[in-house]
């Protein structure tokens, strides 16, 4: 019988058939540091005849995760850094982060947040601390976009978005409004009509980033519930993590981004692995995640080729992993195509 709440607890991965007896303990362990959520539809979807399966991976505890590697960090994008002030994250000039909320509906193993979302995590902004972050972005003419992440924000109620958002009305330099979000995967049942109107404002755009990694994520369901968003108005585009064990391949990878079109959710970020703590069985090399990127060129349509970067630890921005199709100087260069083979450019006479 499908569970109808998420599992929360070791014990409840054990009666779900998730967590063997003998690994009780380690889990036991993993669940006094990090959170764990499994929402009913992804506990549905995981395969408990596949040891392997990917979204179990995605959302199970394992005992890997209480090995810390040494260049591993709390806070590995430096958000904590690049806060004025409670719930803003200012990197770039024309863009900051709004964290209102530090929980979501599930709690992914390989989360770059991990020490900052849970019940155990930032927990939700005062209306203190919401006055001074919304204080701030008035007062920071240069801020076109604002990213509501966190944390899930999609995990507030209708009412609380609404009021966010009629804020951000109030703030004429504000243009864009994007939300990045796994509930129209994981609850998408939550993306009703009075969620969707939540999201809008007549004065902005709306964004929503939907966080998907296998393409087993895009249920009938999932896609029923993008689809909603989209035929209201909101613009939808993809965020994946590359992550070994769950997507590491090039037939999964070129499934997801299809599923995204198909699906009306433009790619946009695959995301090399960040030094979170306790997930180096996730990461891949620099190297691996190139290949694998590259091998998408040629093999899909451009409208599904994601944007392979790289967040710098410490705060320092997105750098892009780029192919290096191209080499050498102007007018001589080498540049080589999908298949691997080399050109000139300009070519030869
Ligand atoms: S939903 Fe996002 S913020 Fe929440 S645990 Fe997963 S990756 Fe982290």
């Amino acid at each position: 019988m499908n569970a109808i709440r998420p599992i929360r607890t070791p014990v409840e991965l054990t009666e779900a058939g998730l967590v063997g007896p003998d690994e009780r303990a380690a889990i036991e362990a993993v669940a006094e540091r990090y959170a764990i959520a499994i929402s009913p539809a992804m506990a549905a979807l995981i395969d408990r005849g596949d040891p392997q399966d990917p979204i179990a991976r995605q959302f199970v505890p394992d005992a890997a995760e209480l090995t810390i590697m040494p260049d591993e960090r709390a806070d590995p994008i430096g958000d904590l850094s690049h806060s004025p002030v409670e719930g803003i994250v200012h990197r770039y000039p024309d863009r900051v982060l709004l964290k209102a909320v530090h929980v979501c509906p599930v709690y992914c193993r390989f989360c770059f947040r991990r020490e900052m979302v849970g019940p155990q995590g930032l927990g939700t902004l005062s209306p203190d601390a919401m006055d001074r972050a919304f204080a701030y972005i008035a007062g920071n003419p240069e801020i076109w976009e604002v990213i509501l992440t966190g944390g899930d924000p999609l995990v507030l109620s209708p009412r609380r978005l609404t009021e966010i958002m009629e804020r951000l009305s109030a703030i004429d330099h504000v243009k864009i409004v994007r939300f990045h979000t796994r509930v129209p995967v994981v609850e998408p049942e939550r993306v009703d009509q009075a969620l969707i109107a939540a999201l809008k404002a007549s004065s902005k755009t709306t964004y929503v980033a939907l966080h998907a990694n296998h393409p087993r994520e895009l249920t009938a369901e999932a896609r029923a519930a993008c689809a909603r968003l989209v035929d209201s108005g909101i613009v939808m585009i993809s965020q994946s993590v590359l992550l070994r064990g769950v997507n590491d391949d090039p037939d999964t990878l070129a499934a997801l981004m299809r599923a995204f079109v198909e699906t009306r959710v433009k790619p946009y970020y695959l995301h090399h692995p960040d030094l979170a703590p306790g997930t180096s069985h996730f990461r891949l090399t620099i190297e691996e995640g190139r290949a694998l990127v590259a091998g998408l060129r040629g093999r899909i349509s451009g409208l599904c080729q994601p944007t392979y970067i790289l967040d710098i630890p410490g705060g320092h921005g997105k750098a892009v992993i780029g192919p290096d199709a191209i080499q050498g100087r102007e007018g001589c260069y080498s540049v080589s195509d999908y298949r691997g083979r080399e050109h000139t450019y300009p070519p030869d006479r």
